[in-house]
């Protein structure tokens, strides 16, 4: 059986190439994970911990994109997609400082008692390959 701390200590397979081929990096006092395939990596950060805590965070969303808590969410106005309550449709939104999360097509307001209820990241590409502007 795996031991549970050396699982807590392993680095999930890169959330861009797939490659489990990735290591734990060292700049001056800082620390970051990158891929050693496609060279993708974490911003520096304060410990090894932490470094392999926002690694394993990004390629556990991009292999099982589930609702987070929005606590977690990004409040730097980036758009991801939220759920409302008595919405079966996730909505794109931001959040916009002394106003909350709005709507990310017209900046309506949510409610408070719509919530949003959770968010998850926007899907990597907002335009599929091959498909070209309309002229
Ligand atoms: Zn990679």
């Amino acid at each position: 059986m795996a031991d549970p701390m050396q699982q807590a200590r392993q680095l999930l397979p890169c959330p861009f190439c797939g490659s489990s081929d990735s290591e734990m990096q060292q700049a001056q006092a800082e620390h970051y994970v990158q891929c050693l395939e496609c060279e993708a990596s974490t911003s520096l950060l304060g410990s090894r911990r932490e470094a392999r805590e926002l690694w394993n965070r990004r390629a556990a969303l991009r292999a099982a994109p589930e609702w987070q808590p929005m606590e977690t969410a990004p409040r730097d106005g980036t758009a991801v997609l939220v759920a409302i309550d008595g919405s079966d449709i996730p909505q794109p939104c931001r959040f916009r400082e002394r106003v909350g999360w709005v709507i990310a097509w017209d900046e309506w307001r949510i409610p408070a008692h719509d919530g949003p209820l959770g968010w998850m990241p926007l899907p990597a590409a907002a335009r599929p390959q091959g498909v070209k502007d309309a002229t």
